[in-house]
């Protein structure tokens, strides 16, 4: 991504900005020269290709960057455009998305790539109105990615910007307003690198717990410089204690198919579930969060569980969940990659 050669500044009027940030046509120009001066080299960051735009968006719901890194390399390697994604078998993207979780995002992907291949001549469309008629993608993913790649100016609101717009203003705005605030805060000029710098902000300098405002570009026009932890309400995790049997025979692996009305992981492959018992063997623990519950998994020796043996090459193409991927990666069953 080039860096515009010289950043001009809005001409929108201050009067018609209500934003309780003093100046903000300051505010974006020092926001987005500390943008381009400090941001992360992301590979997503270095393509304005809408596909690849648009893949990084969906693997960023709810999944940390490192996790992503991992993750988004491979995807494009083996779905290179929305054409072969479109193309594909669902399992085979699901196994290629698998340990990311929320396999929901995934089946959305597949299906919003048969629609812009089928629909919309394998191009996307190019305003955010448009591009959330696709499945899966909301106000924030097609803000992302027609700020990014088209340059519409349209704000973008993920859970980062919320908490930097509550401390910057000092005031507790939620729902639309926030909506509305970022919109007019947003640089019409360069609003997908605005956007960027927005989040980047809340996730490297202006953090959830210990903003690290002595390092912040924008300290000049925050009322807050500090926690404020009225304004911001950390999400709860449940607990909870669960136990995997793992049974191998052969060079297989005893595995059960989630039914295809479950909620959460319908039609993936996983290792049986069990009661916990004092005669079992235990192998090993492992821990694993999904949404708003951490568990800590109990592995057992599982000869005697109920399933269907699958044999140890067919497991990357199976659709694993991440909780099962790991219990195998750590038993060494299958290896990472
Ligand atoms: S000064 Fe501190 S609280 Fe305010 S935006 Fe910067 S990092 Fe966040």
């Amino acid at each position: 991504m080039t860096r515009p050669a010289k950043l001009r500044l809005s001409g929108q009027p201050r009067a018609a900005v209500p934003t309780r940030i003093h100046n903000v046509e300051t505010f974006r120009a020092v926001l987005l020269k500390w943008y381009y001066a400090n941001r992360r080299d992301l590979p997503w960051r270095r393509t304005k290709d809408p596909y690849k735009i648009w893949l990084s968006e969906i693997m960023l719901q709810q999944t940390r960057v490192a996790a992503v890194l991992e993750r988004y390399e491979r995807f494009l390697m083996r779905f290179p455009t929305v054409q072969k994604l479109a193309a594909a078998k669902e399992a085979s993207v699901l196994a290629v998305w698998s340990g990311l979780g929320y396999y929901r995002r995934a089946r959305n992907l597949h299906a919003a790539a048969k629609v812009v291949v089928k629909e919309h001549a394998g191009e996307f469309p190019r305003t955010s109105a448009a591009l959330r008629s696709l499945p899966g993608i909301g106000r924030y993913t097609s803000a992302a990615i027609a700020s990014i790649a088209f340059g519409e100016p349209v704000a973008v609101v993920d859970g980062n910007v919320e908490r930097v717009l509550a401390r910057i203003t000092k005031q507790s705005v939620a729902g639309e307003q926030v909506w509305i605030t970022a919109g007019r805060i947003l640089s019409p000029e360069h609003p997908g690198d605005f956007n960027q710098a927005m989040m980047e902000l809340g996730a490297t300098v202006c953090l959830p717990g210990d903003p690290k405002c002595s390092e912040c570009p924008v300290s000049g026009s925050c009322r807050t410089r500090g926690p404020q932890p009225s304004l911001v309400k950390a999400p709860r995790q449940n607990k909870r204690e669960i136990t995997c049997a793992l049974a191998r025979r052969d060079g297989s692996v005893l595995l059960v198919q989630r039914s295809a009305n479950e909620q959460l992981m319908p039609g993936m492959w996983e290792l049986p579930q069990v009661t916990a018992r004092a005669s079992e063997q235990q192998l090993f623990s492992v821990r694993h969060s999904i949404t708003v519950t951490d568990y800590r998994v109990q592995v057992v020796d599982g000869n005697g569980a109920q399933g269907i043996w699958v044999r140890r090459k067919r497991l990357n193409k199976l659709p694993l969940t991440g909780l099962t991927k790991k219990i195998l990666l750590r038993a060494g069953i299958i290896e990472n990659g």
